[in-house]
């Protein structure tokens, strides 16, 4: 039966972890708790050099996320973007990553609301689900857009009513669904955390204390921008 069959399923979850923290770490391990997938991929985007946060490189970046997930089997760090110059597009890594998986294994990318409502700016945003499905976070009680909510929502409320799905096809079919997920954040924001050490505060339990350490370490988030270790 075709709708019996069971896909591999592969779910990103994209940011600049600048630095990572609990709000990261447990939305992405609930996430893939809840969508049931075989993997939950942490992707750090690559950031042009001169919008880095002065001081803290990709490498940075990705090494605080490793050291985070260092002992974690259920969530993967994937540098793809990381290791690609120039500017990186999310359509290009889900191609990179359809092309390298084939078509049967499903994958999900994961956003948040504010991230789809600004979707029809990104580059080729048409493409995205022909390439992987895109699951919603949402904050329970909120709603996804519709035709009616607002001027500059049409086209997202478009691609919503034609794409709806269940948390079910992301395990029986290989992209094309847009899936709503309500989850609860942590009141935790990267931007919070490096205000916190510039202004020479402790950011101790927002975050592990390993990237702490690394953070102190290398004096990052400091505000001393002197930019040691750009990419
Ligand atoms: P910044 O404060 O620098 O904007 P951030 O903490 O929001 O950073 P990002 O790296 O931009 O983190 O976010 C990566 C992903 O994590 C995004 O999908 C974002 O919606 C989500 N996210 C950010 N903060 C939280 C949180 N507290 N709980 C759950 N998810 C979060």
């Amino acid at each position: 039966m075709a709708d019996a069959r069971r896909l591999r399923s592969i779910a990103l979850f994209g940011g600049t972890f600048d630095p990572v923290h609990f709000g990261h770490l447990r939305m992405a391990l609930e996430l893939k708790e809840a969508l049931g997938v075989d993997e939950m991929r942490m992707l750090p985007s690559h950031r042009p050099a001169h919008r880095e946060t002065p001081g803290v490189s990709g490498a940075h970046r990705r090494e605080m996320l490793a050291i985070a997930l260092r002992g974690c089997s259920e969530l993967q760090l994937d540098e793809r973007e990381l290791r690609r110059a120039g500017d990186t597009y999310t359509v290009d890594t889900l191609e990179e990553l359809r092309a390298e998986l084939g078509e049967e294994v499903s994958l999900a990318f994961c956003m948040g609301l504010d991230s789809l409502l600004t979707l029809p700016s990104w580059h080729r945003w048409e493409h995205l689900l022909e390439l992987a499905h895109l699951v919603v976070v949402t904050r329970p009680g909120w709603q996804l857009p519709h035709r009616n909510s607002g001027p500059g929502h049409e086209e997202v409320a478009v691609l919503v009513e034609r794409h709806a799905g269940e948390v079910s096809h992301l395990l029986s079919e290989p992209r094309g669904r847009l899936v709503l997920r309500e989850q609860t954040l942590l009141p935790i924001s990267a931007t919070h955390i490096r205000q916190l050490v510039a202004d020479g505060r402790s950011p101790r339990f927002l975050l592990p204390a390993a990237v702490l350490q690394y953070i102190e370490d290398n004096q990052l988030y400091t505000g001393a921008g002197d930019g040691a270790g750009q990419n």
